[in-house]
């Protein structure tokens, strides 16, 4: 289970337009069901599956906006409310897809729409806002601002429920033994290559955010996420706001805020 969730949050953040026309094809099979931010789009699932579903939704959907400090940009309102398909299975989810048998889910990000099938234990703690955090960050900033994949990665994890305490504990360990990736190191990274373990990446990514956050707080977080919207260079950004004179010093504070 453990492996497919980290599978699964390797392969998701698709910030091009790709391959999704085929579930907009068959749409006239869905039933739906809508709320102010969500349209969800279902076959098999109970409506109370539905119900449970829509009210986690609108409730993450609050909770992140909150605590990255966008509460005043109303993105996903109505006629821009974000699509979730939900398939009955991972058979017909695959079928649908074309994803691989590990992946538990997709985001397309321009056009607001989660892919992903019922039955999976981590969906409503941690996929379902891993998924929304990555459509409201990229739509905050602008799909084609180039960030190093931990920027990408760790705000998303930062709004998992579940997983997030597991992974705030990996990234302490890698600290107090010295087996964490340098910062200088992770920023090189725009995709996972075969040389990165995706759970000590995704550890270290999330409590770099959670530090960030933890440091200035959303105010900070929105300042950096505008200057990044507005073309600064990620690194001068973060300088900016969060006053590091390099990314060695940055490294440092990270360190001392996690083994504190
Ligand atoms: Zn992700």
């Amino acid at each position: 289970m453990v492996k497919i969730k980290l599978f699964f949050f390797f392969l998701i953040l698709s910030l091009s337009v790709t391959a999704f026309s085929r579930a907009e094809v068959v749409s006239s099979l869905w039933q739906t069901q809508k709320s102010q931010h969500f349209i969800v789009y279902y076959q098999g699932a109970s409506s109370s599956f539905v119900d449970e579903l829509i009210s986690k939704a609108e409730d993450y959907y609050n909770g992140i906006v909150e605590e990255l400090g966008f509460r005043r940009f109303d993105f996903w309102s109505w006629e821009n409310r974000a699509k979730i398909f939900l398939y009955n299975n991972t058979d017909d989810y695959q079928k649908e897809t074309q994803r691989e048998g590990w992946s538990g889910g997709v985001v397309y990000v321009n056009k607001r729409v989660i892919q992903t099938f019922i039955g999976q234990g981590s969906f409503f703690d941690s996929i379902l806002p891993h998924e929304m955090t990555h459509i409201i960050f990229r739509e905050f900033i602008g799909k084609n601002i180039a960030l190093p994949l931990w920027i990408d990665e760790g705000i998303a994890c930062s709004q998992e429920k579940s997983n997030l305490a597991s992974r705030m504990r990996l990234a302490r360990e890698l600290v107090s033994q010295n087996k964490y990736i340098a910062l200088s190191e992770i920023s090189k990274l725009s995709s996972l290559g075969d040389s990165i373990k995706p759970d000590v990446f995704y550890a270290e990514a999330a409590s770099l955010i959670v530090f960030l956050i933890h440091e200035e707080g959303q105010s900070g977080f929105l300042d950096f996420s505008r200057l990044l919207r507005d073309g600064t260079d990620w690194q001068k950004a973060l300088f900016k706001v969060y006053h590091f004179t390099s990314l060695e010093d940055m490294e440092e504070k990270w360190k001392e805020f996690l083994l504190k």
